[in-house]
């Protein structure tokens, strides 16, 4: 599976798919043309999946023509450890092949963990990597989970017109997000017919003739077309052989490393969701550039603390830095500059009125200590917020800048003149 997860069963499919979905249902237009409009009035699985096998196939292609052209030779079939430097690899066929190396990292990544008490088909009892073989839409889904993977697919699945209801255990979902974005997502998702049941644990899944049923603890039963089962994700190690390399994962698979991503063995490294959080694409991309680095005795400095978060939900929502509770706990005092879409000429014309941008910024030095988006391109529109901050930038740069209009990134600058004037409040009264 060259690309792993993100080319094949995570990342990039999903993405696609959620295009896909944006596309065809023509959510995003019907601030314009009408709560009726849509580009397509049955939407089938394969106008869905038509696009993601065209992305995937492409992905996979341009990955290998990379790893060619950077002559690393790839081998077919599933590695184990036989000692610390040599790995057994076992092809289709059941032939086995001796490669020994002085460094050696591990990137095995993970796969959807999968209970005793859910009775999986992977037709009607499904986890994240069964969406991709689905013979229909569904027209009710119980999505169990409300971590990232559930609530993106529950949003598109909402999106194309399925009745979902989300059960989490937890009282909140997305907690590591900033509250006021997430009472947005969830008032939208409310909107599309998603009932949440929070604080609710799932007893059992069952599989009936017509369906299935999700049975809670508090005696509810809900039942479904499909239920998708999301409710983490195990570390793929347990194939690996690893105490022939002396080493051991966790109860959840994962293996854990210091700084340079060592290993408690030095010479080997792991890096990507095998070690855990935050199991992300982009992340894991770096770690493995950085393991690559220090295995080749490169110089490297460590991993960069600013990181973006991207949820590609309907809408979605991107932040870096801190939240407004993080802070709060930590008794740093901040100021809030906002921007709303609908205030901005650029989301007039998109017809995205209820997208926004929140700075959290200082009042001591005036620096920004985080960036909260949701609505049109907030994953792309953070890195703005990230480049300002990496470069410890201050808010009174983005009030000075001129930025291209009618865009979404000037509400940078409005939000900016927003947290200007709040503080300059707080000033008058003060001096
Ligand atoms: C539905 C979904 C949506 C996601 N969306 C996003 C997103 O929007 N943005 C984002 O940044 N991240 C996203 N992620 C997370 C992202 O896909 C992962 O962080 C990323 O794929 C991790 O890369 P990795 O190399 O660690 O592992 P993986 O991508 O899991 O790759 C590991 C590879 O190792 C192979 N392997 C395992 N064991 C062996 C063995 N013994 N021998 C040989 N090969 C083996 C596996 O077959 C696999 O090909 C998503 C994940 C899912 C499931």
């Amino acid at each position: 599976m060259i690309g792993g997860v993100c080319i094949n069963t995570g990342t990039i499919p999903s993405k696609t798919l959620r295009e896909a979905v944006l596309y065809l249902t023509g959510l995003t237009q019907r601030d314009m043309y009408g709560q009726s409009y849509r580009l397509k009035e049955d939407i089938t699985v394969t106008d869905l999946t038509v696009r993601t096998r065209h992305v995937v196939g492409r992905e996979v292609d341009v990955i290998r023509n990379q790893l060619a052209r950077n002559r690393v030779t790839v081998l077919t079939g599933s590695g184990h450890f036989v000692d610390p430097h040599t790995v057994a690899v076992v092809d289709e066929r059941g032939n086995e092949m001796k490669v020994t190396a002085d460094k050696i990292i591990v990137a095995t990544g993970t796969r959807p963990a999968r209970p005793a008490s859910v009775q999986f088909d992977d037709q009607t009892i499904i986890d994240s990597d069964g969406i991709l073989q689905m013979d229909r839409v569904p027209d009710s889904m119980v999505v169990v989970g409300a971590g990232v993977i559930g609530i993106e697919y529950a949003s598109m699945f909402a999106a194309l017109g399925t009745k979902v209801t989300v059960v989490e255990r937890r009282e909140r979902m997305l907690d590591f997000c900033d509250l006021e974005v997430v009472e947005a997502l969830k008032y939208h998702l409310r909107d599309l017919a998603v009932t949440f049941r929070f604080g609710e644990t799932v007893a059992a899944v069952e599989k009936h003739p017509r369906g299935a049923l999700t049975i809670l603890e508090s005696g509810k039963k809900i039942p479904a077309s499909t239920v998708m089962y999301s409710a983490g994700r195990q570390g793929m190690t347990e194939n690996l052989v690893l105490s022939a390399a002396g080493l051991a994962a966790d109860d959840r698979g994962r293996i854990t490393v210091d700084e340079f991503y060592r290993t408690s063995v030095p010479h080997i490294y792991a890096v990507g969701d095998v070690i855990g959080f935050p199991s992300l694409a982009a992340t894991s991309m770096e770690q493995g550039r950085l393991a690559a680095y220090h295995a080749c005795d490169e110089p490297v400095s460590g991993m960069n603390q600013l990181q973006p978060i991207g949820i590609y939900t309907i809408p979605e929502i991107s932040f870096i830095g801190k939240t407004e509770d993080e802070l709060t706990d930590s008794l740093i005092p901040f100021e809030v500059g906002v921007s709303r879409y609908r205030e901005l000429a650029r989301g007039q014309i998109i017809g995205d009125t209820y997208g926004m941008l929140k700075l959290l910024v200082s009042p001591e030095d005036r620096s920004l200590l985080g960036v909260h988006v949701f609505g049109t391109g907030a994953t792309e529109l953070i890195h703005i917020g990230q480049a300002v901050m990496g470069c410890g930038g201050t808010i009174d740069y983005l009030v000075d800048a001129v930025f291209n209009y009618p865009t979404l990134a000037e509400s940078y600058k409005v939000a900016a003149l927003d947290a200007v004037n709040k503080l300059r409040r707080v000033a008058r009264i003060t001096d």
